[in-house]
């Protein structure tokens, strides 16, 4: 894959207002240390498939195996919306040629794990992922996902960097491997 690293990003890291409250969540450790050498690409599931600015937040219910995305205050299922959001964002991302994605963590529509369902009697148990995250990784299992929390680290910056380069040269890594095992 030639051309500039193309990076997506939740866009709240990248400093958009796009929160349920209408608030960001700008992380200067990924646009200061990354923005300059990757072309960093704003993703806001939660806007970009219909929903407003201020909005109510929402939660993630039930079967962790197939969780239901729930507005906190009035229970207003949102899943249908998200999921056929999902599946056409995939698609389109085949044409972006992105090499990862940094996405927001705790968020029922972005968060990549540990994030908490609730269940009947309102207690939450923590082994979720947001719908978005879960379309992602399903679609696109051997791209580079990392949460933006994450990234605060330089040694873990440096790890996401080179999983997405041996994304980028897949046959440079295999012959990397090849090497490293003889
Ligand atoms: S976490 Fe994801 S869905 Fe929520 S505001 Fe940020 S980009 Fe939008």
């Amino acid at each position: 894959m030639d051309g500039p690293i193309r990076i997506g990003i939740s866009a709240c890291l990248l400093g958009k207002s796009v929160r349920y409250n209408g608030s960001h969540k700008h992380a200067p450790w990924i646009t200061d240390a990354c923005g300059s050498c990757w072309e960093l690409v704003g993703i806001c599931p939660e806007v970009e498939c219909g929903l407003p600015i201020p909005r109510e937040p929402m939660r993630l219910e039930g079967d962790p195996l197939r969780p239901r995305l729930v507005t906190v205050e009035t229970g207003v299922d949102l899943t249908d919306t998200m999921l056929a959001w999902c599946a056409r964002k995939v698609e389109e991302l085949e044409e972006a040629r992105l090499s990862g994605l940094i996405l927001k963590e705790n968020s029922p529509s972005c968060g990549l794990s540990v994030l908490e369902i609730f269940q009947k009697d309102g207690v939450p148990i923590k082994t979720g992922r947001g719908l978005f995250a879960n379309a992602l990784l399903s679609h696109f299992p051997l791209l580079p996902l990392i949460e933006g929390d994450a990234l605060q680290e330089a040694t873990v910056r440096a790890d996401f960097l080179e999983k997405v380069t041996d994304y980028r040269h897949p046959q440079e890594s295999l012959r990397k491997s090849q090497g490293d095992s003889d």
